[in-house]
């Protein structure tokens, strides 16, 4: 429900995302006047749902519910009547075997999984300086390892390099994996609908120094005595928004937890039934980093949806409109066959990175940094409170750790109101 402008709030929430829905509906039934504040023209930030086609759902941003059987938004799309697909994610197959035969995918898997075991051990030494870069638990010499970083693009946003052991052992993954039928992003959107909420409107400043807080915003300031800040991080870090005292620990945790860059890009297909299985895999290439991995027919619909990641993703986003279409149709078209080139029609592409209010996809913390989370998440003098997925200690970058994330701070909301 979108509301007009009010002058003075009991909470304030900045950011329209999972988290300050999450933070709304938490706090719906607590008897305190609450606004939603929300800098686009739409609710759900990195949650976007759109139909590029008839017959086409597409999700720019979030598309699956992870660690499904601990996932809050499995319920909430059960109450809002919102259809779930439990088909598993095809991520370990690959169609036709077309440049990665099964027994090379064995090989691979195996390589993967002991990576990840090798993660996790490092992840559990405690001492000061264990928090290294994840590159360091690759293999010396092995021939997965351009393929290793290649997932890391996709998981993290960004290659190993930049990614931090301990919080990369921290993420929480059951690997149960399922989608919305309808969208993530519309899921999300129907959760929004009884907030109250005002969009368009830009929080450029937060004067905290006196009793009330002031809250500057595009739309003319208000104020609020809790402000909930659920903005992305690479916003905090660059000061997109100003506090008044200054908030220098929090903009250096922001800093610490970066936003990678992922992206998507989805193709019409033609006839599809006699061009590909319905949700299939395939691998752009397998052994460099720089590919696109693509969902065949998912849910059967007629297309392909392609996802770029890291500084891959950077660059296409950088090469303007219609660079992850090329791609995706270059990398298809060399492992199907040409046929495949004039079966195949750009519908749309993300670019998250360029985007203003998101300027990245998901946070990871930079080696050293895995801490950064916890300071994030710390309130502020019981006044000020900071939600958003990278302040969740171990579903962060997701949406459901996002959401969750929001429902905390309501809490310290209400504890501090209590105090
Ligand atoms: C390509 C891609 C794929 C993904 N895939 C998955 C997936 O499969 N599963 C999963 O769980 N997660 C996935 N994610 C991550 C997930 O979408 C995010 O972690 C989650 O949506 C973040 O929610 P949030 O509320 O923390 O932040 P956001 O959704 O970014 O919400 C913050 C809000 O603040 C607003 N805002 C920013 N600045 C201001 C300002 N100055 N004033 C007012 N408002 C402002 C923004 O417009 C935004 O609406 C994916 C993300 C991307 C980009």
């Amino acid at each position: 429900m979108s509301q007009s402008f009010p002058s003075n709030v009991d909470v304030a929430i900045i950011g329209a995302g999972a988290a300050g829905l999450g933070a709304a509906d938490a706090l719906k039934d607590s008897g305190l006047s609450v606004i939603v504040l929300e800098a686009r023209d739409r609710v759900g930030g990195r949650a976007h749902t759109i139909i590029p086609a008839p017959g086409i759902v597409f999700d720019l941003g979030c598309g699956w519910l992870h660690s499904a059987d601990r996932n809050s938004f499995v319920p909430i799309a059960d109450k809002l009547g919102f259809e779930i697909d439990k088909t598993p994610p095809p991520w370990r197959e690959q169609n036709f075997a077309t440049g990665f035969t099964a027994a090379e995918r064995e090989n691979f898997f195996a390589a993967l999984d002991a990576f990840d075991d090798r993660i996790q051990k490092a992840a559990k030494n405690d001492t000061d300086d264990a928090d290294d870069t994840a590159t360091r638990y690759l293999e010396q010499g092995n021939r997965w390892n351009p393929m290793i970083d290649a997932i890391s693009t996709y998981v993290n946003g960004c290659e190993l390099d930049g990614v931090s052991v301990r919080d990369t052992g921290a993420y929480e993954d059951t690997k149960v994996n399922w989608r919305v039928r309808r969208g993530y992003g519309a899921l999300i959107a129907a959760y929004a609908r009884p907030c109250p909420l005002v969009l368009n409107t830009r929080v450029w400043r937060i004067d905290h120094s006196a009793p009330r807080i002031r809250i500057e915003t595009s739309n003319g300031a208000l104020s609020a005595t809790q402000v909930i800040i659920t903005v992305p991080t690479n916003l905090l870090a660059n000061e997109s928004i100003r506090f008044h005292p200054e908030l220098p620990a929090k903009v250096n945790a922001a800093a610490g937890l970066p936003l990678g860059v992922d992206d998507k890009v989805i193709l019409a297909l033609d006839d599809p039934e006699n061009m590909v299985p319905k949700d299939g895999n395939l691998s752009g290439a397998t052994m460099r980093t720089r590919t696109g991995a693509f969902h065949m027919r998912p849910f059967g619909q007629p297309c392909i949806e392609g996802f770029f990641g890291g500084s891959f993703a950077r660059e296409l986003e950088a090469a303007g409109d219609g660079a992850f279409a090329a791609q995706a149709i270059d990398e298809i078209v060399a492992l199907l066959g040409s046929d495949f080139r004039s079966k195949l029609t750009p519908l749309a592409e993300s670019r998250w990175a360029s985007d203003p209010f998101a300027q990245g996809a998901y946070s990871h913390a930079l080696p050293g940094r895995a801490c950064a989370r916890a300071i994030l998440a710390m309130p502020v003098d019981g006044r000020l409170f900071f939600a958003g997925e990278a302040t969740s200690a171990n579903f962060f970058s997701t949406a459901h750790g996002a959401r969750d994330s929001g429902e905390r701070a309501a809490g310290e909301v209400m504890a501090a109101r209590r105090s």
